[in-house]
């Protein structure tokens, strides 16, 4: 074991790329360059809010001198071997060509080799950069919580996401206006160090391609080719094929995860798409509670409801079309890629239907319709059914009969008894479907039990759950942030000590910022 500060870098992007010329640090459009490098603002007081346990030890690493770990981590110090660096990124933002975007706030302070991996660790809040348009390069502690939990939450459900390593108060204060409503407030400046062995988006490769600047799209796909999808070999044509192909298939396999635990992302924008398929840039993010698929959490997103719920997988194919624009410039062939993007469509709707089935315990799927799970997800919706209760519930080992999925409903439903007792004509319907279903299953119910509760997650970030953190942490009580932070380790452990977060989102949460609505202002 190693302790972090005294890991030596190994730079790969920076060594492989290409750096801006100009090395002041100004707002401007940086061309033909892959980054810019870009040092941290000296934090007034920092202090430690989290440090990721369970980071630490995947990857085997000591925390070692925690004071210096501090500095290194908030930005107040440097790798003395390391230049840091701000990337060169653009998107599509809701649908529309952004142009040059970039790590506006986010700063890459290190490229160590731990544990046979080239990890880039990123500071998030540290302070300007080239790419911070005209914004302050700042974030506050509410969104900082917020990614810093998620972000680890995620690792643990089994989801591809960046990690996040460390939380930390800068001692500044931020201004931010949360609601968009001309009244800005002071908050705590945080920074959370997140780390993922690439930080590349679809925005990455859309930038070069928008600005006509090959050669530079060529280097970042050779590249990233080269150090991230390695298996796939030399540069060719057929190469890049089979690049975008595998992102696509990562990208489907991202979605079925989020839509199989109800995530809800929020800003769906091609700059925060990872060409690692990983989650990544935790904003306005949300955890559905009662199944509807019409929900987003993201108030700027509230009129058109682009990145909602039951869009994701297709958002996700508008924008894998972006990334297949951006590469097009190198393979110069519509209609192999259009042939990829179509079987994603194919792909993702078979995936989809075999993780349902596997949530309901169905294994045995060959005479399962579609049908019976779009009804599923109609009479959830109807009947406002708590998706992770009802889930977790139908998990349980015991013999199931019609009153006793009642139980489920009701315990789950955010209707009232009455309301949800004008639904149960429906519900008896699919439950005589789903019995006979449940009969031609092969494993004993133990086993079944125990294979249900591997995916369907018992403790999830609830928006509510975030926000009681947020509120005790901006009091100086960081005691909920390590509570949720250890409860989330084990998302799919009965954890009877913890039984007050499994419940269902408590009313006063209903409308409260926050808790079901979020704005991108962090
Ligand atoms: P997001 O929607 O959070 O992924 O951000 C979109 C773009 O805005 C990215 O280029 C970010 O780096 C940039 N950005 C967001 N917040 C800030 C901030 N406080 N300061 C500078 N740039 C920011
Ligand atoms: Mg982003």
């Amino acid at each position: 074991m190693n302790q972090l500060s005294e890991y030596k870098n190994n730079p790969s992007f920076s060594i492989n790329l290409k750096a801006d010329s100009e090395k002041n640090n100004f707002t401007r459009q940086v061309n033909h360059a892959h980054f810019s490098l870009a040092n941290s603002v000296q934090p007034k007081k920092p202090e430690w809010v989290h440090l990721s346990s369970s980071f630490l030890k995947d990857y085997e690493v000591e925390v070692g001198d925690k004071d210096k770990l501090l500095k290194l981590l908030s930005g107040a110090e440097k790798f003395d071997d390391f230049e840091s660096y701000a990337m060169c990124y653009g998107g599509h933002q809701f649908g529309h060509w952004a142009g040059q975007l970039g790590d506006g706030r986010a700063i890459n302070i290190a490229e160590l080799e731990v544990n046979g991996e080239n990890l880039k660790f990123q500071l998030k809040g540290a302070g300007p950069t080239p790419y911070s348009r005209r914004a302050d390069g700042f974030a506050v502690l509410r969104s900082s919580i917020r990614e810093y939990l998620c972000s680890e939450a995620m690792h643990h459900l089994g989801i591809p996401t960046t990690r996040a390593l460390s939380l930390v108060k800068t001692g500044d204060l931020v201004s931010r206006d949360m609601l968009y409503n001309g009244n800005p407030k002071d908050e705590f400046g945080a920074v959370v160090c997140r780390v993922s062995p690439s930080f590349i988006r679809f925005g990455s490769f859309e930038i070069f391609a928008s600005r006509g600047e090959k050669e530079e799209l060529k280097q970042l796909v050779n590249y990233t080719i080269k150090n991230h999808f390695p298996e796939l070999g030399e540069p060719s044509k057929a190469t890049y094929l089979a690049f975008f192909k595998e992102v696509v298939n990562r990208t489907k396999e991202l979605m079925i995860h989020w839509q199989r635990v109800g995530f809800v992302h929020g800003v769906m924008n091609t700059d925060n798409l990872s060409i690692l398929g990983q989650t990544i840039d935790y904003g306005p993010y949300g955890w559905l509670e009662n199944y509807d698929p019409a929900w987003t959490p993201n108030t700027t997103d509230l009129e058109h409801k682009r990145y909602r719920f039951g869009r994701q997988p297709n958002v996700a194919l508008w924008n894998l079309t972006q990334l297949a624009n951006a590469l097009y410039p190198l393979i110069e062939e519509v209609e192999p890629l259009q042939q990829i993007l179509h079987e994603y469509k194919r792909d993702y709707t078979l995936g989809f239907h075999k993780m349902m089935c596997e949530k309901l315990g169905l294994y045995v799927q060959e005479e399962i319709n579609e049908e019976f799970i779009t009804q599923l997800e109609d009479y959830m919706e109807k009947s406002q059914v708590d998706m992770t209760l009802f889930f977790r519930e139908l998990s349980a080992e015991k013999a199931m009969d019609f009153n006793s999925f009642l139980d489920i409903l009701e315990k789950s439903t955010y209707l009232s008894a009455d309301e949800l007792k004008a639904q149960q004509t429906h519900w008896e319907m699919w439950f005589g479907k789903y019995q006979v279903h449940i009969e031609k299953e092969k494993i004993d119910s133990t086993q079944r039990s125990v294979q249900m509760k591997t995916i369907n997650p018992k403790y999830v970030l609830r928006n509510y759950m975030a926000q009681i953190a947020i509120d005790a942490a901006e009091k100086g009580d960081n005691s909920v942030v390590e509570e949720l932070y250890d409860l989330l380790l084990h998302p799919y452990s009965d954890q009877p000590e913890m039984e007050k977060w499994y419940t269902k989102r408590p009313d006063w949460a209903m409308n409260k910022v926050g808790c079901s609505m979020l704005s991108c202002s962090s």
